[in-house]
């Protein structure tokens, strides 16, 4: 058999976004992943559903692979003709043992290819605000690891010349050696006013930053209990963090946010709430689930889809109906003169992958206010309505009060999921959750009989709209923002200038 080829791909620093596109096109492709510790669980994610993931890293429970198991294993992965991402933190070949796994693969005749990353050497201080080089303050850079192989005898650094004739230091694992680190560099001449930074958890929304001089950081780093995974960072340039920090000064930074939506959905919340430094948790309470709605739509096709006007209520409608009508075997053409109504951006957004294009979406996103505004007289108007089971009724009946024959299709139900609630829980224990977020009423009431102990002092407590938030309060939550405008980014802004507000009142 041929062997598969072996990808050595750079995962980059943490940050999910910060892997290059070519190293995602291969994770896409791969067969089997071999991961590492130091990798963003995040991106296990792209791989695909049927791809064996191979946890490689250090684990609690037993001892990490040697490397030359890791070597024997890619190399009888790739014998077995699989297509083999080798996915490590950074950069492959930055003190990642890149090149041993490389050397094993060439030794073996298994055709690689190297797909580089972003380091955290460069990555980490730069999410913290400090340039590696600067044209004025550093010409020289070094990346030095501060764990040497103990094999290797006496130190083989060359602390005379990294001292003196290195403007830029960057340290790899050096967080536990670094007092040795420090009083090397000193011993070799460098002036102990020189400014040192510490950088933690680098680019990830958990990111700290310690910054001292080679005079005092040891004692610092002792007094924080300052903990690896961190670059050590030595040199001029550090001073230049307190003009460019830019990461770690993002309005919800340090914020721990749970989010309680559907998983299908949780990921663009979750993506916004990332842009804002925050570190979503997805924790879905709830999953969307299809209902039987076949056999009457059948019916309504047979009897040329009689109505004047569909209202959609929400993303799932539009994804669950469409997806039916596909399923018999139809397209938008059904929709042919009917007109159709979305209450709220997102819905009306679902349309489009569809071909089709709302005629009627009102400003604001509440059921009252789409029969209040509705563009005809509703008289005699032949509505159907494919929505959710557990629905309001508030939108049919006004509706129907105004002279309009609604038919109302239930299409798909939201049913409690059952996610690990103890690690959750103890999160809560911990103080470990900032932020709880609801995007609907359902979340709240699984919320309550999933996790009504938790204790909740102190934890913000933010609805998507006005309809979420009463049944909130209605569960004896006490709610501390509710989004103006009725969307996922509207949530957002609400969050970011209610934690805003706090900050500036202390
Ligand atoms: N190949 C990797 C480095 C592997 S060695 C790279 O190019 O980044 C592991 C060391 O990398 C850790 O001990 C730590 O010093 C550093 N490191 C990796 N990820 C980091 C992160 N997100 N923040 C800070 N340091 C990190």
């Amino acid at each position: 058999m041929t062997p598969g080829t072996v990808y050595l791909v750079g995962a980059g620093p943490g940050e999910a976004g910060l892997i290059t596109v070519k190293g995602l096109r291969c994770l896409r492709a791969a067969d089997v992943v071999v991961y590492d510790r130091l990798v963003n669980p995040q991106l296990l994610r792209e791989a695909k559903p049927e791809a064996e993931l191979i946890y490689v890293g250090k684990a609690p429970d037993r001892q990490a692979f040697k490397q030359e198991e890791i070597n024997d294993l890619l190399v009888d992965l790739a014998r077995q003709g699989r297509t083999v991402c080798r996915l490590k933190g950074g950069d492959p070949f930055v003190f990642g043992r890149g090149g041993e796994e490389a050397e094993a693969l060439a030794a073996n005749g298994v055709p690689f290819e190297v797909v580089p990353g972003v380091t955290s050497a460069v990555a980490a201080p730069a999410y913290a605000g400090i340039p590696v080089t600067h044209r004025q303050w550093a010409s020289s850079l070094a990346f030095i690891t501060g764990h040497e192989d103990p094999t290797k005898g006496p130190s083989a650094l060359r602390w005379e010349q990294l001292a003196g004739g290195v403007d830029t230091l960057v340290f790899l694992m050096g967080v536990g050696r670094l007092p040795a680190i420090v009083e090397n560099l000193l011993r070799h001449g460098r002036d102990p006013r020189t400014p040192v930074a510490l950088v933690r958890w680098g680019t990830y929304p958990v990111q700290e930053t310690l910054v001292g001089t080679l005079g005092d950081i040891v004692e610092k780093a002792q007094v924080a209990n300052f903990q690896p995974p961190a670059v050590v960072v030595v040199g001029e340039v550090v001073r230049l963090r307190e003009k460019l920090r830019w990461f770690d000064t993002k309005p919800l930074f340090g914020q721990r946010v749970l989010v309680t939506r559907a998983r299908a959905q949780a990921s663009v919340l979750a993506e916004l709430l990332r842009e804002q430094g925050a570190q979503p948790i997805e924790f879905p309470l709830l999953r969307i689930v299809p209902l039987d709605f076949q056999a009457r739509l059948e019916e309504l096709l047979a009897a040329g889809f009689p109505f004047d006007w569909v209202l959609f209520t929400s993303a799932n409608g539009v994804t669950v109906f469409l997806e039916a009508l596909r399923k018999l075997g139809c397209d938008a053409r059904v929709f042919g003169g009917v007109k159709i109504g979305t209450i709220g951006p997102a819905t009306k957004e679902a349309l489009a992958p569809w071909g089709l294009k709302a005629d009627y979406c009102p400003r604001t996103f509440v059921a009252e206010q789409l029969a209040a505004e509705f563009p005809e007289p509703p008289q005699g108007l032949r509505i159907l309505l494919p929505r959710a089971r557990e629905a309001r009724e508030v939108l049919p009946r006004t509706l129907a009060e105004r002279g309009a024959r609604v038919e109302v299709l239930p299409v798909y139900q939201t049913v409690r999921e059952e996610g690990n609630v103890p690690a959750i829980q103890e999160q809560f224990q911990r103080g470990e959750i900032e932020v709880v977020t609801f995007t609907s009423s359902s979340s709240v009431r699984y919320f309550r009989e999933l996790l009504g102990e938790v204790p909740l002092a102190g934890v913000t407590i933010a609805c998507l709209g006005p309809q979420t938030a009463e049944t909130a309060r209605q569960l004896g939550l006490s709610v501390d923002v509710v989004a103006e405008e009725y969307t996922v980014p509207g949530l957002v802004r609400a969050l970011v200038q209610h934690v805003q507000r706090g900050k500036e009142h202390g």
